[in-house]
């Protein structure tokens, strides 16, 4: 087949700070899922585009272009309508586990297409693979069947929705172009975009945990894929979320997996009570229901009924006993007064050290690895009390995890400012 470009032409151009053309944008993307463009041509490229950006018509374009790569899903069959959440990953952030079931306990069909971790973000299948049982692949025809009833799934994104994004992300991890707004908002919304949903709410996370430590990064990025949303007929909104400090007391998957049952209990802490309720309700608005009374969800067994129905529906034994780290090491306080820093990439850190996280992809992680806070930032401790439980099954890791968790551990004799609401704004 004759090339309608030469990726050489189309380099140059963004290198030299040019427009893409929406032809060059369409044969380029096609063309290395073909594999005619080489990976180091698609490497070059995503340097210039790092280095140069792309308006906003290029982003719709390759957006599209990365949808065009692969097969697309549509949820207009099912009874219900669809609701979605995207969060750009931080630390102990397990909000999709409480969210998917409260909403669906609304009628609302919630397909979470999710991913494993990589880094030290864990990855949403991570967690539930701690759960007995619990299987994390669906075939496309019992996806539909468990968003019917119980109308809320979690499961692994098929290999089909936007193939281009899949090459393109994997090359972006292994030179340096993966925090290119651009980049990332195209990356994102093309699988959401792909994967069919009438509504998505985006959680984009600000602070050392996150990919965006700076608000108004992290405010151009969510207004870029509203914005892309809106192009595509999908009624986006984003909530910008802390991430400096870790959300919940349990970071690492079974840990996460327990916290987030506690919160399905009517109990939990209230930063993860706070940020799954008012993800929720921008599902629910966009799903057509503004006034649902999600806090009464939560405490009457609604949400919970929805959980156990959803682990099963997988595989998953709810009420089994999830498993215990074998090893544990207490770090104590060793003075009195207020725990004034807590880091978010610090705990993160450790936790994946203590084998909660992959370093590589095709890595195993520790399903009980992870790191119990009982103290958070702004508590007043006192000289000898527990202040984090570190659990792992392979006990030689505590000095490496210790070393990432302790700089980011600070006590001081004055209450710092207090944390506040986690949600820093909304875009719409
Ligand atoms: N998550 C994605 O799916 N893509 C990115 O580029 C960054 C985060």
């Amino acid at each position: 087949m004759t090339e309608k470009f030469d990726a050489v032409d189309v380099i140059r151009t963004k290198r030299d700070g040019a427009r893409l053309s929406d032809d060059q944008i369409d044969w380029v993307v096609d063309a290395y899922t073909r594999g005619v463009v080489a990976e180091e041509q698609m490497a070059a490229l995503n340097m210039a585009i790092f280095l140069k950006g792309m308006d906003r018509s290029e982003i719709s374009r390759w957006t599209q272009a990365m949808i065009d790569s692969g097969e697309t899903m549509g949820f207009e069959a099912l009874s219900r309508p669809t609701a979605d959440k995207h969060s750009t990953g931080g630390v102990g952030d397990k909000i999709t586990l409480p969210l998917a079931p409260l909403v669906a306990s609304f009628g609302v069909a919630v397909p979470q297409l999710s991913g494993r971790g990589l880094g030290h973000t864990g990855g949403t299948l991570d967690k539930l693979e701690a759960i007995p049982g619990w299987q994390a692949d669906v075939t496309n025809e019992r996806l539909m069947e468990i968003l019917e009833d119980p109308g809320c799934v979690i499961c692994a994104a098929g290999a089909g929705l936007a193939p281009a994004d899949k090459k393109i992300y994997a090359l972006r991890d292994i030179t340096a172009t993966v925090d290119c707004i651009p980049l990332i908002a195209s990356s994102i919304m093309s699988k959401k975009i792909a994967e069919g949903t009438a509504s998505l709410v985006l959680d984009v996370k600000v602070g050392s945990g996150a990919f965006m430590k700076d608000i108004n990064m992290a405010r151009e990025l969510a207004s870029t894929m509203v914005e892309l949303g809106k192009d595509h007929n999908v009624i986006t909104t984003a909530l910008l979320t802390d991430m400096s400090t870790p959300l919940g007391c349990k970071v690492g998957n079974a840990l996460e997996v327990e916290e987030s049952v506690e919160v399905l209990a009517g109990g939990g802490p209230a930063d993860i009570v706070e940020l799954t309720v008012a993800l929720a309700r921008e599902m629910l608005t966009a799903a057509g229901q503004p006034d649902a009374d999600i806090e009464a969800a939560l405490k009457d067994g609604r949400a919970m009924d929805t959980w156990k129905k959803m682990i099963r529906a997988q595989g998953g034994d709810p009420d089994a006993p999830l498993p215990v780290a074998p090893h544990t090491h207490d770090v104590i306080a060793d003075a009195d007064g207020y725990l004034t820093e807590l880091d978010a990439l610090a705990v993160g850190v450790a936790s994946w050290r203590l084998g909660a996280g992959r370093a590589r992809k095709e890595d195993p992680v520790q399903k009980t690895a992870g790191i119990e806070l009982h103290a958070v930032r702004g508590d007043k401790v006192v000289k000898g009390q527990k202040l984090f439980t570190l659990h792992t099954e392979t006990p030689e890791r505590f000095d490496r995890a210790l070393e990432s968790l302790m700089p980011g551990v600070k006590i001081g004799p004055e209450a710092p400012e207090a944390r506040g609401s986690v949600v820093l704004d909304r875009i719409d």
